[in-house]
């Protein structure tokens, strides 16, 4: 045998012994003989440098450091999915997915909804390649080197299966685990993590690899993205790759109705508390992929899938006391502090009570005992008082008058459920959130700096707006707590890297009181610099498709507003995108203007999204389902059927690829 057949065989023999015990939850070796055949490979492959490999299970240890995540578009989008609550809500789906296929029999697969951090795991020629973080759907962290260390994860999946694939799964933290961690720390003298979800997602994001190895994660796997077309459905897909060693729950299903569906979802309502992890829900998902790709996706979520939410649990306790937090708008938020209470595996001590009204609609009092329900956010809410519980000598609660932090007198303008406080450039909340909302990914995505270190540069007055940043040096952030030489310069460095950031993103950045990134996106497309934006009037503004007299009344606000125009002018000098850039404008055009596109099939030309986008950059509209408002198909390969009757029964006309690029250019 060959050195290199040698290195192969042990590799071969641990993959083996890893799926086993990790996956099959079946050893087939102890522990000890397990380290000397992981010792050996070792030694040979420090002797042997040039039979490195990334995928090799002696690189499941970790070690490696990563400072900065590196943000990666993902290929093929991750949808969120649509929520139900009830079988009546159900029903409504099945309606809709048998209107929109044309036939009522429709096979379905169900899943338990596994609740943890998803994950987009990309693999190239049955090669593990890189993992990515769901993110917002479009973009998110690569926490490769991370990920690598879950073991349960084959890197070379074995067997026959398709080759180049996006497994998407969610990344937990079994409650075993996640209790015997807990034990750890506190035996430590540390305190207690609360749950296992927000650890698991926590888990991805440690710098030091070697950290995460010995967490006990895992990843439950549940879709296949491939273009391939090896598989007919979903289901049949997923048994493939458990079988080549993806693990993939057992506890997954076929429906042939609906009704089974609702007999797994009551057997699992019961049976879920059984599980070794959380689970929050099913999932339901139209089960043929061909029926899949024909219902296509909502502005968020895919047609063929729904979630189907186990009912909350409820505890009772004592409200405490309620305090304020003022947000980055100003906007305060009153926080109910209980006396901490077990509520679904967690500890819960606070929950958030939205705004005045809802204190008095609940008529919600200090010393009430409350009702406490944990939904899919983190922060639980209160559903009701228990009245019988009440002291007699209880008072109505009064709301804040002034502002926690800074004791302004708070403002409500008409119309708005929340309290304001109109300090803005003087009260630290604000000050802090909107930096730190201007750094953030979505915004000026400056890598190096982080919400705490915002904060810590406010105190210590290095910055108190966000053109300050930009006069940041790395002598004088060195100084600071916990800030090494090389992060420092990281920090200088990422903000400088922010000036490239195009004039859409620099303008949702600003943090305009309901300009989002849509809105954003909108004016940006528009009015093409900030300039033009701020010379704009009421009518001007409201003239623009989709902005309305709320969102032009807080442009005006903003752009009146003194210390706006002078943090406007710093931007400028500091070479900050403040408008349109030239190339992006060549690549716009109002040529499809008004005109809604439906993309459906495989492209040779162009990927579908490049496809997208090139309607979208020149003023067109893409849908993802046929209706009578649909101006043209663009038709790539493989077009579903059902789409094909659609379009001729509405008689929309169907395009091909070279038909559209002749159209634009
Ligand atoms: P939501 O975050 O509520 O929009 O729900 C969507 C998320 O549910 C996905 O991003 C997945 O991370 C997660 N999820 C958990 N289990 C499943 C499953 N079986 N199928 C699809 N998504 C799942
Ligand atoms: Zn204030």
């Amino acid at each position: 045998m060959t050195t290199e057949q040698k290195i192969q065989q042990l590799r071969e023999d641990l993959r083996e012994h890893n799926h086993n015990y990790y996956v099959l939850d079946n050893a087939t070796i102890s522990d000890y003989d397990f380290d000397i055949k992981l010792k050996e490979l070792e030694k040979l492959e420090e002797e042997n440098p040039q039979f490195f490999d990334a995928n090799s299970p002696t690189q499941r240890v970790g070690g490696e450091i990563t400072k900065n995540f590196e943000t990666l578009t993902h290929k093929n989008r991750m949808y969120s999915l649509d929520n139900s609550y009830s079988k009546e809500d159900l029903l409504d789906w099945e309606k809709r997915v048998q209107k929109n296929l044309g036939t009522e029999e429709i096979e379905y697969t169900c899943e338990l909804k596994y609740d943890g951090a998803s994950i987009n795991l990309t693999f190239e020629k049955g090669k593990f390649v890189k993992a990515v973080t769901r993110g917002d759907g479009f973009q998110g962290d690569n926490v490769t080197t991370n990920i690598r260390t879950i073991k349960s994860i084959p890197l070379i999946p074995n067997g026959d299966f398709v080759s180049d694939f996006e497994m998407r799964g969610e990344i937990i933290l079994p409650l075993d685990g996640f209790n015997k961690m807990n034990e750890e720390r506190l035996a430590n003298g540390e305190e207690a993590y609360r749950n296992p979800r927000n650890t698991a997602s926590g888990s991805l994001k440690l710098q030091d690899s070697a950290e995460v190895a010995k967490r006990p994660l895992d990843c439950l796997l549940y879709q296949v993205v491939t273009e391939e077309r090896k598989y007919k459905t979903h289901f049949e897909s997923l048994e493939n790759a458990r079988k080549v060693g993806f693990k993939v729950p057992k506890t997954i299903a076929l429906a042939k109705s609906i009704d089974e569906v609702f007999e797994f979802v009551s057997h699992w309502d019961e049976k879920r508390h059984d599980l070794p992890y959380e689970t929050d829900g099913v999932v339901i998902k139209v089960n043929n992929l061909q029926q899949q790709e024909e219902l296509g996706y909502t502005a968020k979520a895919p047609r063929w899938a729904i979630a189907y939410k186990f009912k909350a649990e409820q505890v009772s306790t004592v409200l405490n006391e309620i305090t304020y937090q003022v947000g980055r708008t100003g906007a305060i938020t009153p926080v109910a502090n209980l006396e901490p209470v077990q509520l679904a595996g967690t500890i819960v001590k606070r929950a958030s009570l939205h705004n005045a009204d809802q204190i008095e609609k609940l008529d919600i009092r200090v010393n009430d005992t409350v009702f406490v329900e944990k939904g899919g956010e983190i922060i639980p809410k209160i559903i009701k008082v228990d009245l019988s519980k009440r002291s007699a000598d209880s008072e109505a609660t009064k709301y804040a008058t002034n502002c926690p932090e800074c004791d302004t007198e708070l403002v409500r303008t008409e119309g708005d459920a929340k309290h304001y406080c109109p300090n803005e450039f003087g009260c630290a909340p604000q000050i802090t959130g909107r930096i730190q909302h201007f750094i953030s990914r979505k915004a000026m995505d400056i890598d190096g700096l982080g919400g705490e270190t915002v904060d810590l540069l406010r105190k210590e007055g290095l910055i108190q707006n966000y053109a300050d940043l930009y006069d940041l040096k790395v002598e004088q952030v060195i100084p600071l707590e916990r800030m090494a030489e090389k992060s420092a310069e990281n920090m200088v460095t990422g903000i400088e890297k922010s000036k490239e950031i195009p004039f859409e993103k620099v303008l949702f950045a600003l943090g305009i009181r309901f300009v989002g990134e849509t809105v954003a996106k909108k004016l940006a497309k528009h009015f093409k610099s900030i300039d033009n934006l701020m010379a704009a009037d009421f009518d001007t503004l409201i003239a623009v498709d989709e902005i309305g007299d709320r969102i032009a009344q807080s442009i005006i606000e903003f752009s009146n507003d003194l210390g706006n125009i002078q943090l406007i002018d710093r931007l400028k000098i500091y070479g900050v995108q403040l408008e349109v850039s030239a190339e992006s404008l060549e690549n716009q055009t109002d040529k499809l203007q008004g005109k809604v596109f439906v993309v459906s099939g495989v492209f040779h030309q162009m990927s579908r999204n490049e496809l997208k986008k090139a309607i979208e950059d020149n003023g067109g509209k893409v849908s993802s389902s046929i209706s009578k408002k649909t101006t043209y198909i663009v038709a790539g390969d493989n077009m579903g059927p059902s789409k094909l009757t659609k379009a001729e029964s509405l008689e929309i006309p169907i395009i091909s690829e070279q038909d559209f690029i002749d159209m634009v250019n």
